[in-house]
């Protein structure tokens, strides 16, 4: 048996799961984790697919606490949709008790149901796909909005404190490590010119202006299994970092990844556009699946898509400062690539706020949440 195969059945031999063990492979996609799919025969001859999934132990420093979370939302989750039809994401029991195997080298292992009959996508391609992210991604907050976040352990501590992220930003411009500040005096300052938003979720959440719910925090496009034939989206997969969190960092991270359609590190900027019918459709998507939230939430989105895209530059740079030592790069100057892109988007949400503001506040006020242009 090839060593991957191999595995595979010993790592899903720890786990309750029905069947035969007939063949395993690994999934490429994912930066974070190793992700394995398993088949496995049935007594009545069908096949079954588990995914079983190694979770990063440098990202994650207490892993066990990500599964207890992920055991916590998707309970959550099924005791309501079970008996509905409706695929959602479950994790097996593992035969030494809980829902992870941990291994010789101490690395912590889960075992999910296979999502059947979908494929993510890693770039928008209509519209019609950007509603359907939206949707999931609102859904999903929705179904957790009862769910009491104090039963969540905040698995990476301050994760969108952006006023933290800033005045790390801020340290390492004065100290400046391995001297690479004179080539981004502009830069820093536009960032420093942003203190204020980079402080107003944070605030509000303090104030108590912005209630604190369980938020997912990875909401990227490939994270909603689509439909393979209708297009719909069935679930969002991923929870690794669901915490205690505000719905405006995952609306708005939604729209800083979905709306531009240049690459993250692109060079040439005036590829990086901000593309209003996206956004329309990102906004309409998530606020109509997503009732429970309040005026004050949903008045706070288009800030959240300023805040997070901010925070986002604020964390290349500071990287880029400190020389390159947590997001992976390829080449000289990537990190500070991409921290143009945040900076030319987040100037054109600027220029745009007062257009994207109106279209929130259109859907917001309709039940229907009619597109009426586009
Ligand atoms: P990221 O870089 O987005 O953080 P990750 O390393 O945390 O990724 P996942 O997104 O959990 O990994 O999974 C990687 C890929 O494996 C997904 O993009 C999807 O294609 C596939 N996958 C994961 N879970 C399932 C599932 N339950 N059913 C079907 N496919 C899945
Ligand atoms: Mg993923
Ligand atoms: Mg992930």
């Amino acid at each position: 048996m090839p060593p991957v195969e191999e595995t595979v059945r010993s790592i899903g031999q720890e786990f309750i799961i029905d069947g035969e063990f007939i063949g395993g492979s690994e999934i490429e996609a994912g930066h974070i984790n190793v992700t394995y799919v398993a088949r496995y025969l049935q007594m009545d001859g069908s096949e079954r697919r588990y995914i079983l999934q190694c979770i990063n132990g440098y990202v994650f420093k207490d892993p066990v606490a990500v599964v207890r979370n992920v055991e916590r939302v998707t309970q959550h989750i099924a005791a309501k949709l079970e008996g509905s039809g409706e695929q959602y994401l479950k994790m097996y029991p593992a035969r030494r008790g809980g829902h992870f195997y941990e291994d010789a080298k101490g690395r912590v292992w889960r075992c999910y149901n296979f999502i059947e009959g979908c494929r993510s996508y890693d770039v928008v391609e209509s519209t019609e796909q950007a509603y359907e992210a939206a949707s999931a991604f609102g859904r999903f907050q929705d179904l957790v909005s009862d769910l009491d976040v104090a039963s969540l352990v905040e698995t990476i501590p301050s994760f969108h404190h952006t006023p933290m992220r800033f005045a790390r930003l801020m340290d390492r411009a004065a100290d400046d490590p391995i001297e690479r500040l004179a080539g981004v005096v502009e830069e820093v300052q536009f960032l420093k010119d942003r203190k204020e938003l980079g402080a107003e979720l944070v605030s509000m959440m303090k104030g108590g202006l912005l209630p604190v719910r369980v938020t997912h925090n990875d909401t990227k496009l490939n994270n909603v299994m689509m439909d393979e034939r209708s297009g719909q989206a069935v679930c969002v997969i991923d929870l690794d970092t669901v915490m205690p969190g505000l719905a405006a960092y995952d609306f708005g991270d939604l729209v800083r990844t979905a709306t531009s359609a240049a690459a993250e590190d692109e060079q040439d900027l005036s590829k990086v556009e901000m593309r209003m019918p996206m956004f329309e459709a990102l906004a309409r998507g998530y606020i109509k699946a997503c009732p429970s939230l309040t005026a004050a939430e949903i008045h706070s989105l288009v800030t959240g898509c300023k805040v997070i895209t901010l925070e986002v530059a604020i964390r290349f740079l500071t990287d880029y400062l400190e020389g390159d030592l947590y997001f992976k790069t390829e080449r000289e100057g990537q990190n500070l690539d991409r921290v143009r892109v945040q900076i030319t988007l987040l100037k054109q949400m600027e220029e745009r706020e007062a257009e994207m503001e109106e279209i929130v506040r259109r859907f917001a006020d309709s039940e229907s949440c009619e597109l009426t242009s586009n």
